[in-house]
C-alpha cells in the first residue's frame, strides 16, 4: 500500500497552468481494487482530491489529505447492433486516445471532441464539449466509486444531470464520487455534426461522402491547433470563463449597443461568446505580471512563466470586473479551484 503513495508530491507538472503546488499524499491507483484499497486505508478525517491531467484546474495552494490521480486504463467494444456500437473506457485513459481509436474504427460520435486535453474520467465531470457537440450526446453511463463507502455504481446518462459544462459530479455530488469509467454509444455510420461555422465552411463544397468522422477529426484538430495555445508550450487551462447565458431581452439590448456582439440563441436565453466580451473589454493579449489573456484567443488565460495562484486570480478578477462594467454581464470561471 505505502508503495502506491508519494508524500509531499510536486504537482507543478500535474496542472497545465503550471502553478506551483504540492500534494501531502499522492496515489496513482491503476485498478478498481487498488483504488478501493487506497480509500479504505486513508485517514477518514482528511480531505480527498481527485485530479486527471490538471487541464481544467487552478491549484491555489498545497493539497492536504489524499490526492488521487487515477491510472485505470483500457478501451474496448462492449457490443454492437446494426446502427450503434457501445464502447467502454477507463478513467485514466487520455481522452484524445479514446477519440483517435474510435475514429480509426470508423465509429462516429467523438470526432468534434478531438484534441480536448485531459482524461476520460474528467470528461463527464464538466460534460466536455466543442464544435457543437457535448459528451452527454453520446454517453450511455458513468461508473463511479463512492469515496465514503467504496461502493461502485453505474449512472445512466439521464441521471448525470448534464448541462453546459456541468453535471451532478460538479454540482450536488461534488466531492462524493470518483469516476472510474464510462460507456459510450457511437454510430456505425457517419452522421457527423458540422453545424459549427468553420466546419460548415470547410465541408460546404465537398460531397456528402467526404464528411466522415476521420475528416471531421482532422479538421477539428487543424482548427484547434491554429487557435488554441498548446499547454506544453504556453501554460494554460483552456477557456478560463464559460460563455454566459443571458435573457433574450438582455442580448437584444446588448446587440443594439454593440452590433458586433457574438451571440447564439438557446432554448432558454441567449449564449454570448465570452471571448468576444473579453476582447471588447480590452483584455485580448493584455498582460498582468506573468499572466495574460492570450493574444489569439482572448478566452484563454496563459502563464508566461513563474505565476503564482494570486497572479491568476488577480487577472481573472480584473477581466470579470471590466466585462461587468462595460456590458453588465457576469463571467463565471470554468476551471475548478483546488483545494
Ligand atoms: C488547451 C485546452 C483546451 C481545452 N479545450 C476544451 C474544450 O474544447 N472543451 C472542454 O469542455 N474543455 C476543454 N478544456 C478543459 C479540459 O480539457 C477538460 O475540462 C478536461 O475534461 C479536463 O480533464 P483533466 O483530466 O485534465 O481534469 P482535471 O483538470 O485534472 O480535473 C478537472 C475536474 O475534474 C475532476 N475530476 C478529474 N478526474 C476525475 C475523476 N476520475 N472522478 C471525479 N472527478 C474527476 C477534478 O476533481 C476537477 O474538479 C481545455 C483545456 C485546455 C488546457
Amino acid at each position: 500500500m505505502t508503495a502506491l503513495l508519494e508524500h509531499n508530491a510536486d504537482l507543478s507538472s500535474l496542472n497545465t497552468l503550471g502553478l506551483p503546488a504540492r500534494a501531502a499524499c499522492l496515489a496513482r491507483p491503476q485498478t478498481l481494487d487498488a483504488l478501493e484499497q487506497v480509500l479504505a486505508e486513508r485517514d477518514p478525517n482528511a480531505p480527498v482530491h481527485v485530479i486527471g491531467e490538471g487541464s481544467n484546474l487552478v491549484i491555489q495552494g498545497d493539497l492536504p489529505g489524499l490526492t488521487i490521480a487515477l491510472g485505470i486504463d483500457g478501451m474496448a467494444k462492449v457490443k454492437q447492433d446494426e446502427q450503434s456500437v457501445w464502447v467502454a473506457a477507463g478513467a485514466g485513459v487520455h481522452w484524445d486516445d479514446l477519440v483517435a481509436w474510435t475514429v480509426e474504427q470508423g465509429w462516429q460520435g467523438l470526432e468534434n471532441l478531438s484534441l480536448i486535453p485531459g482524461t476520460v474520467g474528467a470528461a463527464p465531470y464538466q460534460n466536455i464539449g466543442a464544435y457543437g457537440v457535448e459528451l452527454a450526446q453520446v454517453l450511455e453511463q458513468v461508473t463511479v466509486m463512492d469515496i465514503a463507502t467504496g461502493t461502485v455504481s453505474h449512472f445512466p446518462a439521464e441521471q448525470c444531470e448534464f448541462a453546459y459544462r456541468d453535471s451532478r459530479f460538479k454540482g450536488r455530488d461534488k466531492g462524493r464520487y470518483i469516476i472510474t469509467g464510462i460507456e459510450l454509444r457511437l454510430n456505425r455510420q457517419a452522421r457527423c455534426n458540422i453545424s459549427y461555422g468553420p466546419l460548415a465552411q470547410h465541408f460546404a463544397d465537398k460531397p456528402a461522402q467526404a464528411v466522415t468522422a476521420a475528416a471531421v477529426r482532422e479538421q477539428v484538430i487543424a482548427i484547434r491547433q491554429s487557435k488554441l495555445p498548446d499547454p506544453a508550450v504556453l501554460a494554460n487551462a483552456g477557456s478560463f470563463f464559460k460563455n454566459p447565458v443571458v435573457s433574450a431581452e438582455k442580448a437584444d439590448a446588448l446587440k443594439a449597443a454593440f452590433p458586433q456582439l457574438v451571440a447564439y440563441p438557446q432554448e432558454s436565453g441567449t449564449k454570448l461568446a465570452a471571448g468576444w466580451l473579453i476582447e471588447a473589454a480590452g483584455w485580448k493579449g493584455k498582460r498582468l505580471g506573468p499572466v495574460a489573456m492570450h493574444s489569439e484567443q482572448a478566452l484563454v488565460l496563459v502563464n508566461h512563466g513563474g505565476a503564482i495562484p494570486e497572479d491568476v486570480m488577480a487577472l481573472a478578477a480584473a477581466v470579470k470586473r471590466d466585462v461587468w462594467q462595460r456590458f453588465g454581464v457576469e463571467l463565471e470561471q470554468e476551471p475548478v479551484v483546488l483545494p
